[in-house]
């Protein structure tokens, strides 16, 4: 077996290893980090973006936004449920964090909230402007990976201060000594074992959306079945079950739930199409929510997993279709191509003709119901409640914007069922707020730090949309934390 010794060992080289390392290795120390897949960047490359509070960016923008403003409306949001001073700590550090990256040369396009939607339908409207959106490398409109550049830098810039990377050796196992984290044990590609000392180790491995058993057992979801997240290989659940076997307190875990359609990538266009605040049913017919509000993926991501079979279906008929191909969407999604309608028939063409399983069309309301997997008298009564609203110019329901209240008559009629899906899993290990992993009398298990998603237990039961960016902030400020105090431990 290989033998290593340093000063600060890294679990893995996604956005909070990262943010470990490079703070480490700042603070003096030697650091060597372990990564089980060939690249870094983890999750964070199909990302955008972080959250900061305070930075250059905001100041320059005139965003009066302060730390403890956003602290004090991330402990409203979250009911007081969450550890008061860990949130204050990561907020008051991510203004800092966003000029530390520019520094590294990270670029930004800007700070958002929400995009160009009327205040009603915005995503996020009620949002605060901290999510700094990364510039994607070689130009263009930023969408999903614009922070792959980001990972990039980082990764370089931790390179450039002696981080010591070994791609392909997931750690296996943390080595224990008189309850203190001492070390690890790694496998290199060839299978050849390595062990390392240090006295801190940093874990990072970002959570279990790739593991199913996991998913079930702690949150309930059944991935493929009820829930359609981003599977980001790699993702089983390490790091939390060895921070558990080390001692470490378990936190309440949620997915980090949103909307999507299986197998979403390849169905980019379908998705973004049917993201419209058209007519929205359960599988018996009804409607559940004022449309309006559907740009927001966490509400609409929670509305749905309380219905039947966990579904639920846009439906627009071919008047609408038509409207949005001449003046594009009513709600503009912060994601998907902003010219999706030019490129609709031919994705719609091909997903028919290929079966894929979420669409539906048909000539009559009937058909379209049947087809999709509606009940047909639900659906059927439904569209006439509706129809007759739009009538009358009032959504007596949900009082739902009325320039949306517009009526589903002219076939083709078009459906897509909706489905659960999430970002990753969030939470797991008990920490501090300096990010160290502590039983379950809030004792930290010497040597040992946890960060990113496997700590992130500060959001409650939802995803704080309305400090967006939060889980690469958390991520980032966390991973830079935990790199700060483990460099000082030894006593740089
Ligand atoms: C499509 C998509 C878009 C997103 N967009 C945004 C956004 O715009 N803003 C935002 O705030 N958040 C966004 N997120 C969420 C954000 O990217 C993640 O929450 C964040 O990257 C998690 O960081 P992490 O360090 O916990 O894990 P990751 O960045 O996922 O890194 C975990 C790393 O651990 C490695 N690993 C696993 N097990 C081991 C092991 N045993 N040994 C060694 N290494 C191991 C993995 O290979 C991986 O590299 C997005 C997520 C997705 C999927």
């Amino acid at each position: 077996m290989k033998q290593l010794e340093t000063d600060v060992i890294v679990v893995a080289a996604g956005l909070s290893g990262l943010a470990a390392c490079c703070a480490a290795a700042e603070g003096g120390a030697r650091v060597v980090c372990f990564e089980k897949a060939s690249t870094t960047g983890g999750a964070a490359n199909m990302g955008m973006g972080p959250l900061g509070v305070g930075s250059r960016i905001q100041r320059e923008h005139m965003i009066p936004l302060s730390p403890i403003e956003a602290f004090r409306k991330h402990m409203y949001f979250t009911h007081y449920h969450v550890d008061p001073r860990l949130v204050r700590d990561y907020y008051f550090k991510s203004g800092d964090t966003i000029d530390w990256l520019c520094n590294m040369g990270v670029e930004f396009v800007g700070v958002q909230r929400a995009f160009g939607a009327d205040e009603a339908t915005r995503p996020y409207s009620d949002g605060e402007f901290t999510w700094h959106v990364c510039k994607p490398e070689g130009g263009g409109v930023p969408g999903p990976r614009a922070a792959s550049g980001m990972m990039k830098k980082m990764t370089e810039y931790a390179q450039s201060l002696g981080v010591e990377f070994y791609l392909e050796t997931p750690v296996k196992k943390l080595i224990q000594e008189d309850g203190a984290v001492v070390g690890v044990i790694a496998v290199d590609k060839n299978g050849e074992e390595i062990e390392c000392r240090a006295p801190s180790t940093i874990v990072a491995t970002g959570g279990f959306g790739d593991n199913p058993e996991m998913i079930k057992e702690y949150t309930g979801f059944e991935f493929g079945k009820t829930i359609f997240n981003f599977a980001v290989p790699g993702m089983k659940g390490d790091g939390m079950k060895m921070c558990w076997e080390a001692g470490a307190a378990k936190t309440p875990i949620i997915m980090e739930i949103m909307y999507q359609l299986p197998d979403n990538m390849n169905h980019f266009i379908i998705e973004g199409a049917f993201r419209q605040p058209c007519l929205w049913v359960d599988r018996n017919g009804n409607r559940f929510m004022p449309e309006d509000q559907i740009g927001n993926t966490t509400f609409t991501g929670n509305a749905i997993s309380h219905l039947p079979g966990k579904v639920a279906f846009s439906i627009f008929d071919s008047k609408a279709l038509k409207r949005y191909k001449k003046h594009g969407p009513d709600i503009i999604s912060h994601v998907h191509p902003h010219d999706l309608y030019d490129h609709f028939d031919e994705q719609w063409e091909r997903d028919l003709a290929a079966g894929y399983e979420p669409i539906a069309q048909g000539d009559t309301i009937e058909e379209l119901a049947k087809n999709a997997g509606i009940d047909v008298d639900g659906l059927v009564a439904q569209v006439e409640e509706y129809n007759a609203m739009c009538d009358a110019g009032y959504d007596e329901l949900f009082e739902k914007n009325r320039a949306y209240m517009q009526k589903i008559e002219k076939g083709p009629f078009y459906c897509c069922r909706q489905t659960v899906g999430a970002y990753g899993s969030l939470g797991g290990v008990k920490i501090n707020h300096k990010m160290e992993a502590v039983n379950e009398d809030a004792r930290p298990i010497p040597g040992l730090y946890c960060v990113g998603t496997d700590a992130c237990s500060i959001y409650g039961d939802s995803y704080p949309f309305v400090l967006s960016g939060n889980t690469m902030g958390f991520c980032l400020n966390s991973g830079r934390i935990a790199g700060e105090n483990a460099a000082a431990k030894v006593g740089f």
